[in-house]
Formats: C-alpha cells, structure tokens, sequence
C-alpha cells in the first residue's frame, strides 16, 4: 500500500463536454481506491479466531461510537477497532485489546451484531498464550488461579467477615447439606473492607425476614466470569467446575448472589458447561419477591436525595432493571432521581471484562476514569447517595468521588445497606 498511489489523478488539459469547457484541475478524477490494496493480515488474524468473526461484519456505520463508554473519555468502539485492523493493527499486541470493558452497549445499536462479548475474549485468550497480557491483570488472574479470588487472599479468610457479626449464619463448608437458599457471597463482599458492611447487612435482612440460607464459606471460589472475558477459558472451567460441585453438595431451592458478574456466570456460561441451569437470582430479584413483608419492617427512614447505577451484567446483559428500583423506591423518605444515562443507556463504571483491575493501563489511554465520569454525573443530577448494587462498585465509586475531590459531597452505599439501616432502626 503505497501513500503515492492513493495521489494518483487523471486530469485533461482540454476536455469540451457538452459545450462546456472543463479543462484541467476541473476534470481532475482520481484512480479508484481498491480496497484490497490494504494488508489484511492482522484483520484475517482476528476472523480467524472461532468467537471473533463478526469484527468482520463492521460496516462503519458508527451507531457504536456515540454510547460506548470508553470513547467517551478517550477514542474506542468497534467501529474503530475495525478501520485500524484494516490499517494493519495488531490488536494481540496493541493496548486497545484491554480497553473494552465488556459493557454491552455496542451490540445494543449495531445493526450488524458485532459482538465484542465474544471477539474480546477470543482476541484476549491468543494474545495470553502468546505473553501479550498487562501485568496488573496478570497478577489477578494468577491470584485467582491461586487462592480462589483476586486478591491474592486465603480461603480461611474468605469468612472473616464474620468475626465480629452477632447474627447465626450456616457455612456450608463445616455443615453441609440441604438449605432454601445458598447465598453465594462472592469475592468483593467477602474480602473488601466496604464489600464485607454490604455482606454483614445481608445477613441482618436475611434473618430478619426468616430466610433459611446458607454459604460456601472457605469452599466458595471466584464465579470466573470477569477472568472469561479477560480470555482466560481454562481458568472459568476450572472455577465452574469446583463451584458446580459445591452447588451439587449443598442442594437448595435457590441460589441468590451478590454479584451481577456472578449472576451473569451461572445464568449464562455456566450451564453450557456443566449442562445443568441454576435457580439463580441477584439479590435485588429476591428481596423485591419479598417486598411486601419488607415495607411492613422498614420503619426507619433515609431522608436523602440518591440515585441509582445500573450495574450492566445485571441490566444490560440480563434486562433486570426493575427490581433495585422496586427496592429503592420502597425506602421510606428516599427522594430518588434517574441518571440520564440509565437503564439500557447506563454508563460502565469501567469495572467489567477486567476493568477492575486494569485502572493503570486504561489511565494511560483515557482522559478520566468512567467511574469519575459517571460520579460527576449523580453530582450533576443532584444527588448526595450514589446507590449500587454490585461489589465491584462501591470501592470503584469511592475511589471515584476521592479523585474527583468529590468527599462530603456525594456518598456511595449498596441498596443492602440502605434497606439494613432502616429495618434495624
Ligand atoms: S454499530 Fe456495528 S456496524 Fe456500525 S460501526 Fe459499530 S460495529 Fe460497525
Ligand atoms: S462493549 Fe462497551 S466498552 Fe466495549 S466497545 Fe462496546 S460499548 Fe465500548
């Protein structure tokens, strides 16, 4: 492909048509440009791989551009990644592999049915096994490997949440067997400071309402959706297969979880491995079937004005939206207001498809954070609580409001937490 060539004109210096004269620059024409002059070599790279076919169904059309998340504090969407493939891009080495947060809202406009859920893994997957992976995600993706959980922690302590809780909770792992409801805690709630305030609360709504639950305790592992997404398919099978074998030894009518990625894993992905369907509900889903008994115990009141994030493996990628906002609304004294992306249109708080743990290399690339975009945002619409209701979010989000020098300003609390303060009031 040579630069000249694409310079090459036609042009006559006396051209009559029609009676009229257009001579020179007037009839300049240039040669066409064909399109198979371009080196497909590392687009082909990228259709090759079984998952990444539809990069190749692009048509340009940029419906991708105005709702993708990252390209609103950088440059990013499908449509990009395309026309620089076609410009010869290797995307198994390039930064912009690890960019995508897997958020959905591409593939909700394109007409076409690009699908970064499934070219993103694919990509990222060869680009592992070739030792093209950043190192902060490579250190999470050994610890899960390791320990079970992204921290790098202990199984022992996956209950230290516990220590000081003063309310009966059944760990499966020393008393197995048959209970309503295994309530998989996941890793956030589990190991991170805030995530083990919104554990310690569930447990308080739990027994107030007369739930028969039980948890996995140091046997519960990682659910590995996040780490499929970041390619690594060995590491999701292994964790499908312990968790499903934890599943199976503890029989129960439901299995509620914390986490929308969760959620997202035993809905969607893990059932094509294991062949079993899972009776699976965020808890959000379960406590809005409980709404009525709720409301009668919510007699404290949380005077504030809050709005709400749409987690998007919770709404996006599974159509839930309801059932928080059945939830928030319940809340005596609540003044609730809408974001103005919400919904199918929320904004990514740049957490999925291993976001969460890629903050160093997407700063590099972005002009802010998309969790300080969208903290800004619940500024914007006047709220002073910032409600979520997935565990990668409240530290992402306070972490967000400490860099936007946002502190006094804008609270971040899981809907648990909330409903838990007005229940025990
Ligand atoms: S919406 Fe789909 S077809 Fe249109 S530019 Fe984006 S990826 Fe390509
Ligand atoms: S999935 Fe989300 S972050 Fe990734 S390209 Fe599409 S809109 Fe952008």
């Amino acid at each position: 492909m040579s630069e000249h060539k694409y310079q090459r004109h036609v042009e006559k210096d006396h051209a009559i048509i029609d009676g009229i004269d257009v001579s020179g620059i007037w009839n300049r024409m240039w040669e066409p440009r064909e399109i198979t002059d371009f080196d497909f070599t590392n687009l082909n790279k990228v259709l090759d791989l079984s998952g990444a076919e539809s990069m190749g169904w692009c048509y340009q059309c940029a419906q991708c551009i105005g709702v993708c998340p990252v390209d609103n504090v950088g440059s990013y969407g499908p449509r990009k990644l395309y026309r620089k493939l076609q410009n010869g891009m290797d995307l198994f080495t390039h930064s912009d592999l690890w960019l995508c947060t897997t958020c959905n809202n591409c593939l909700r406009v394109c007409p076409k049915e690009v699908d970064m859920m499934k070219i993103m893994p694919a990509v990222r997957e060869q680009a592992i096994l070739e030792g093209n992976v950043p190192g902060e995600l490579q250190e999470m993706l050994q610890n899960v490997a390791e320990y079970g959980n992204p921290m790098g922690e202990s199984a022992r302590k996956r209950i230290r949440w516990m220590k000081n809780l003063d309310e009966p909770v059944r760990d499966l792992s020393k008393e197995p067997g048959e209970v309503d409801v295994l309530w998989y805690v996941s890793d956030y709630f589990s190991y991170h400071p805030r995530g083990n305030d919104a554990a310690q609360a569930m447990v308080r709504v739990f027994n107030r309402l007369g739930i028969d639950f039980g948890i996995l305790g140091r046997e519960e592992k990682c659910d590995g959706d996040s780490q499929r997404l970041c390619g690594e398919s060995g590491l999701f099978e292994e964790l499908v297969e312990h968790n499903h074998a934890m599943f199976e030894k503890n029989p129960h009518e439901r299995l509620v979880v914390s986490d929308p990625h969760a959620y997202n894993a035993f809905k969607n992905h893990y059932p094509e491995l294991t062949g079993s369907e899972y009776p699976v509900q965020h808890y959000t889903q379960f406590l809005a079937e409980h709404i009525d008994q709720l409301k009668e115990m919510l007699t404290g009141r949380f005077e504030r004005k809050v709005t709400f994030h749409d987690p998007c493996y919770l709404g996006r990628h599974n159509g839930e939206y309801e059932a928080p906002r059945t939830l928030i609304e319940a809340i005596p004294g609540i003044e609730f207001m809408e974001m103005y992306r919400c919904k199918q249109q929320g904004y990514c708080c740049g957490g999925g498809g291993g976001g969460m743990w890629l903050d160093g290399l997407t700063g590099e690339h972005t002009s802010e954070r998309l969790s300080e975009n969208r903290v800004r945002e619940a500024i914007m619409v006047g709220a002073e609580v910032l409600v979520v209701c997935c565990p990668y979010e409240v530290s992402r989000f306070e972490d967000a409001v400490k860099s936007t020098d946002n502190e006094g300003a804008l609270e971040v609390m899981d809907i648990i937490e909330i409903i838990d303060m007005c229940i025990n009031n």
